[in-house]
């Protein structure tokens, strides 16, 4: 056994993940149809105008706006139709005065018109007449020719989330493929010889792999392609060939044998591999959380805990923020709610605590059982911070907690 001697703070740690960031380089070509959700790696700059034409943005009559000055209810203006324009087709008479043309929402503005009077507030007299009866100002209801988007301007930077508005715009303007950043592969290992995958039967001393399945989900969750792997043995040779087959990886992530117990080999293989930039964090649960750079390369690698509660618990507060910022994504917004707390909590002095809790009637009761216990996390909602300093959360106090 070879207990730790010091931890860092909580802080501590995400300062040095942040000095380890290196936002993902690789680029992809990508359909727009797939791009949601990524990120753009070029300036989308239209070659067109949108809309391409002056158009209607009503069903109505186009017609010369100095007709109608003087419409009213009582006494509206007789115009004559001399064409009815359908979208996708182009007029093919000039508006002149004392003329309109009925024309559909989306089509194009015949020349000649500078206005369009909607449908309702006109009569029909005759198949070739309408009355007008309001006075039309120029310019309404007309979408000018690059009203929307002019040629030549930046639809999308790069940097940007290709959220659904943005993916709209890069349609608008005709472009069907566009390059976004490649997403991170997080190379992801259970280690312990009592792992084993989920589907088989279960031996003597043996457990299912949790935490290959949750650290997949929250890389998949935050912009990461989650490479899983099968758990392997407590051995430095097993780890170590385990090592070498992620050398694609941009960022490794293993669970398990980050502790002090004489199994626990990722002090041993990081030794012989990399760097360590951390190994034991004054947080609960998840203090045996290891953070290395390996390989030639300096590859980030996480060691998680094995406790499947404390490997996904640091997994969302060390493991999302560094992976979306090497995915380029942002930081997460605040998803905070503050309620009254149901239960009083007691905390362990000198580690920050996440703390899980369920959202019941608008109160936050606890759901925290232990390390090891995945339903401290399956059975909540979110979590509280207990600082390093609180020994006590009253009950009926006040708290923040961050939904998940
Ligand atoms: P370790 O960090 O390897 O000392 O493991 C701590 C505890 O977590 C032990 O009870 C392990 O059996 C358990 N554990 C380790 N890895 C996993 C895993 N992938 N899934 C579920 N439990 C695990
Ligand atoms: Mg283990």
């Amino acid at each position: 056994m070879r207990p730790f001697t010091s931890t860092i703070s909580f802080d501590e740690a995400r300062r040095r993940l942040n000095d380890a960031v290196t936002p993902i380089a690789r680029t992809e070509r990508l359909e727009l149809e797939r791009a949601a959700g990524r990120v753009a790696a070029e300036d989308v700059t239209s070659s067109i105008d949108v809309p391409p034409f002056a158009r209607s943005a009503m069903d109505g009559y186009a017609l010369v706006a100095a007709d109608t000055t003087a419409a009213t209810g009582g006494s509206p203006i007789g115009l004559q139709i001399v064409e009815r324009i359908y979208t996708g087709q182009m007029p093919k008479t000039a508006i002149v005065r004392g003329t309109c043309a009925e024309i559909a929402t989306g089509a194009p503005l015949p020349d000649g018109a500078d206005a369009v009077v909607m449908v309702e507030q006109t009569k029909m007299e005759g198949d070739n007449r309408v009355l007008i009866a309001t006075a039309a100002a120029a310019g309404q209801n007309v979408g000018r020719r690059g009203a929307d988007i002019s040629a030549g301007a930046v639809v999308v930077r790069r940097g940007d989330v290709l959220n659904p508005g943005r993916v709209g715009a890069v349609a608008a303007i005709g472009r069907s493929e566009i390059d976004v950043y490649a997403r991170p592969r997080v190379a992801i290992l259970s280690t312990g010889n009592e792992v084993i995958e989920p589907g088989r039967p279960l031996g003597p001393g043996q457990i299912f792999d949790v935490n290959r399945f949750t650290l997949a989900a929250i890389v998949l969750a935050h912009g990461g392609v989650a490479d899983a792997r099968q758990p392997v043995d407590d051995t430095v040779a097993s780890l170590g060939a385990a090592l070498d087959a992620c050398a694609d990886a941009d960022i490794i992530v293993f669970s398990g044998g980050s502790s002090v117990g004489e199994r626990d080999l990722i002090v041993d293989l990081v030794a012989s591999r990399g760097e360590m930039i951390f190994h034991g964090i004054a947080v609960k649960p998840g203090k045996p959380t290891a953070f290395a750079r390996v390989n030639i390369t300096g590859t980030p690698f996480f060691g998680m805990p094995g406790n499947p509660t404390s490997c996904l618990s640091n997994a969302y507060v060390l493991l999302v923020p560094f992976l979306r910022a090497v995915a380029r994504l942002p930081e997460l917004p605040n998803r905070t709610i503050r309620v009254p707390l149901g239960r009083r909590i007691v905390s362990q002095a000198g580690r920050l605590q996440f703390y899980t809790v369920k959202i019941e009637g608008g109160i936050a009761v606890p759901a925290f059982k232990g390390s090891g216990e995945i339903t401290s996390l399956s059975q909540a909602d979110g979590y509280i911070q207990i600082p390093a300093e609180q020994s006590v959360v009253e009950e009926g106090s006040d708290v923040d907690v961050t939904l998940f």
